[in-house]
Order: structure tokens, then sequence, then C-alpha cells
């Protein structure tokens, strides 16, 4: 996605802003200064209404900051780990490192976000109409309490992966018990509202630009055509995950695994390795064995990692990884968990072991064959 950068902490969850988010807030400024506090508070200087509307458009992310934490406090309360929250072009987003446990669990992290938002848009609001005091403050209030309701609202709109989506999701997870198949139905409803908004947008623009409707329509519409584009391509995604995720559950490392497994002594010389087996049996790592125990795994990149000069002269347990506990699965895992173990890990290939024993190798080449076999695709 590009760089992004550290601003802060919260509940010790690192808080980042995207290099897209700049744009944004660069509009969002250039929009308050320009357009709305000349005409709510006439009179001040250019560089009043600058300073004004860099301080409102800061509050304003503030408020998607606020949202986020809303996610991220009840997903820390079910103990659901928070890698980061990330502000970008779009809004905010709070990655979470598991999913929910069930849909209860679903359904509040789902909607503490938009709660927080209609909370903080009824205390502002309120405030505008119970305090007297000064015009600027009042200016502000109502434009960040309406941003804070249209930001609730625009959320609650039922496609995954928006919140309302996953409310639907949670809704369709308790109501069949299929975690993945609610995940689908939830992004094909994403995927509708996705194209809903594109279309309406192009309409905005097209209607703007033909001079049916006003011209600054032109430019909201333009802005509803990309989130809607942005809406239904990550539903899509979502979809084609789940659909993954489902065919790895239901099938046993046992289908997607090698069972002719070649294991290279540890005591063979790097040169050996790479003539007799890298490169004749074409796989890109091997469990290594001495003594008749598994004692480590070696890859092309451990190759890689050593001079070439130097391949004759050391062996295999020189550049191997020593044997590890990440580096095994047993029979009766499935498929999906053991894809969720590598990537975790860090891993290629995992030994599957029944008994002590080697009885084959899963790949993540095997499980994209296997995949592919099937139809799914990654
Ligand atoms: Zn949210």
């Amino acid at each position: 996605m590009g760089p992004d950068w550290q601003i802060g902490r919260v509940f010790g969850i690192p808080i980042k802003v995207h290099l897209s988010w700049f744009l944004v807030f660069g509009f969002v400024t250039w929009s308050l200064a320009t357009g709305y506090l000349p005409e709510v508070l006439p009179g001040l200087s250019a560089s009043r209404y600058w300073g004004m509307g860099g301080t409102a458009a800061l509050l304003l992310f503030g408020s998607v900051v606020l949202h986020e934490l809303g996610h991220s406090y009840v997903a820390l309360r079910y103990r659901i780990p928070i890698e980061q929250i990330t502000l970008f072009i779009f809004g905010g987003v709070a990655q979470m490192r598991r999913e929910a446990p069930g849909p209860k669990a679903e359904f509040l992290i789902a909607i503490a976000g938009p709660l927080v938002s209609f909370t903080l848009g009824g205390i502002l609001l309120g405030l505008v109409a119970t305090v007297n005091t000064g015009q600027g403050l009042v200016a502000l209030w109502l434009l960040l309490g309406s941003v804070n309701l249209q930001l609730g609202l625009f959320n609650l709109i039922p496609g995954f992966p928006l919140d309302g989506g996953r409310v639907l999701r949670a809704g369709l997870w308790a109501w069949s018990g299929n975690y993945h198949r609610a995940t689908r139905q939830a992004s094909l409803v994403g995927q509708g509202f996705g194209l809903v908004l594109g279309l309406l947008g192009l309409g905005l623009v097209l209607g703007a630009s033909t001079g049916l409707m006003p011209g600054p329509l032109a430019a909201n519409g333009g802005w509803v055509a990309l989130i809607g584009l942005f809406l239904f391509s990550s539903a899509k995604g979502s979809r084609r995950q789940a659909t993954l995720k489902a065919a790895l559950e239901q099938a046993s490392v046992v289908d997607v695994m090698a069972r002719e497994v070649a294991t290279l002594p540890a005591d063979l010389s790097v040169a050996d390795a790479v003539a007799q087996h890298f490169l004749p049996q074409g796989h890109g790592g091997f469990p290594v064995m001495d003594e008749g125990r598994l004692v480590g795994m070696v890859a092309v990149q451990d190759v890689q990692a050593l001079s070439q000069s130097l391949w004759p002269w050391r062996r295999v347990r020189d550049i191997m990884q020593p044997w590890s506990p990440a580096m095994e699965t047993g029979r009766d895992a499935s498929a999906l968990a053991a894809l969720e173990q590598m990537q975790r890990e860090d891993q290629d290939r995992l030994a599957v072991m029944e008994n002590g024993q080697l009885a084959g190798l899963v790949t993540r080449d095997g499980i994209a064959r296997f995949l592919q076999l099937r139809g799914v695709r990654m």
C-alpha cells in the first residue's frame, strides 16, 4: 500500500497515517478554508480560515481515530490483539490479528465504532443547541457533530467489510453457524452496495457535467464513485478469501501433503545437495535427517545465503534451520490450520508427523495446487 508513519499509541495500539491520508487532509483543509468557513464566518482573514480549516480537519480525523478505538476497545476486551490503527484516504481501519470468537463478539466489535461516532455527534450537536458561545466554536461543533453522525450512518451500510456488513455477517453467522458462508454472503451484499454507490457517483458526475445538476455535485459524485469502487473491490477480495478458507478448512493436511518426501542427510555437502537434490528434484526445500531423526529444514534461501565458493566445504547441517515445533503439524490438522501456521511462523513447508515419524510434507505451493485443481482462485 505504500509508506505509513506512526503518530502515537493508544491502549498500546500504534496509530499510523498512510501517505494517501495527506491528500485527503489537504483536500478537507482546502475545502473548509475556501468554502465552509468563509460562508458561516464571513469577514475573517485568509490565514485565519486556513488555520481554522487545518485544525478542524485534524479534529475530523481525531473523530475517525475515536471510531476505530471504539472497535479496538471491544476487541481487546475479547483478547483480540490489534496490530495497528491506520488512517488512509477512505477513513480509518483497525487491524485485528484474529477473527472474533463468535457472532456476539463480532456484533459488539462492529457496532462499537458507529456507537462512538453517534455519541460524539450527539454531544457536539447538543452543545450547539444548548451552550451559548462564540460563533467560531459553534461552527466547529456543528461541522464535527454532523460529520460524526454521517460517519456512523455511512458505516452502518450493511455491506461487508463496512461495520454494517460485519453486523450482517454476525447475524448470518448466528443464523447458520457457518462463518465462511456468512462472510461470503455479507461480502456479496457489500459488492452490491459498492456497485450502487459507484453508479450513483457516476450519475452525479454525468449529471453535473451535462448541466442537468449543479456543478459542485461533480466533485461529490467523483468521491462517491471512488468509495463505491473501493467498497466493491474490498468486498470482492473478502468473498474470495472466505471461499478459499472454506475450501481449506474442509480439507485435511493429508489431502494436500506430498507423501513421497525426499530428505537430505545432515552431513551431505551443500554442493552435493544442490547437484543431487535441489536441481534434479525441483523442490524449494527439504527436511534434514541425522541418525534417523529430523534435525532441521533446509531451503533454497539457505543455500543462496552461502557464497558459492563455499558450497563444497559446508554441510547441510551448517546452513539448515534447526528443528523447531513451528516446522511440524499433525495428520489431524486442517489444511487451513497448516496454512495459517506457515504464515504465522514464516515457514514455506511443514512436516506432517505421525507417531514421531515423517508422514508427508505440506507446502504453500502444494496448497495452491490443491486449490487450483478444485477451481478455487487464490
Ligand atoms: Zn467502523
